[in-house]
């Protein structure tokens, strides 16, 4: 295990927070550990789909995943880019000016696209995006908050990198549900520590981390025995 997540209480409340204990921690492990933690933690959504009429930002590892399943893959087979089909047929890319905000399509009632509303679950539990993965149903440490926000943005705009640049190799007008003046520019979305991976376990949090941040939440249980 590189990565814990702990329980804690912010006044008096469950919460939970995050320990990096191995260097070499990716964004894969810190998934991991959010999963277990709420198998073992967290009382099951029993129906509750609260979050899943929000907002759900995407980012490039998880359209990744989504292409590598084959119920995706076959649907988008012999297009000239998978990725662009897919954000066509299953994102809302939103535009204004240079902004651009790619997420999870939704239905005329706000409900995610693959939420099943008849049986009050997702459809597609085991690819949902990371932000979804990343959403624990409790308080959360300010560390914690920081490093959650600090992975889901540099994954997004990995996703707008690499949606500019498919367009540009299948000389196509990027894809957009929703625009507003579009002005994006391939120099706002310089290639970070997403850049090019495929999987989120090409993604060392350490790449990631500002030192500040890092201090916080890195622990060498070796150090401290
Ligand atoms: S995680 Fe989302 S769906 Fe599950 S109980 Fe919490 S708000 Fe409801
Ligand atoms: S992907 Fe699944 S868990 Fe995430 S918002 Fe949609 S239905 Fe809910």
């Amino acid at each position: 295990m590189k990565v814990r997540i702990n329980h804690c209480l912010l006044g008096g409340k469950p919460a939970y927070d995050v320990q990096i204990i191995d260097r070499g921690a990716t964004v894969r492990d810190y998934l991991d550990a959010l999963n277990d933690f709420i198998r073992e933690h967290c009382p099951p959504c029993n129906g509750c789909t609260a979050c899943c009429w929000e907002r759900v930002p995407l980012t490039f590892p998880d359209v990744a995943a989504f292409l590598r399943d084959e119920h995706f893959r076959r649907q988008f087979r012999g297009h000239p880019s998978p990725l662009l089909s897919f954000l066509r047929r299953y994102g809302y890319v939103y535009v204004e000016g240079p902004v651009v905000d790619i997420g999870l399509g939704f239905r005329p009632d706000g409900s995610c696209i693959f939420l099943d509303a008849r049986r009050g679950r997702c459809s597609i539990y085991r690819l949902r995006p990371m932000v979804c993965q990343t959403y624990i149903c409790r308080l959360t440490t300010r560390r914690a908050a920081a490093l959650r926000s600090l992975v889901v943005n540099a994954g997004m705009d990995e996703l707008v990198r690499r949606w500019l640049a498919e367009s540009r190799r299948c000389g196509e007008k990027p894809v957009m549900h929703e625009a507003i003046r579009p002005r994006p520019r391939p120099a706002d979305y310089p290639a970070g520590a997403f850049g090019g991976a495929e999987d989120f376990a090409c993604v060392p949090l350490k790449k990631l981390c500002p030192s500040r941040l890092w201090r916080s939440l890195y622990h060498d249980t070796r150090e401290s025995r």
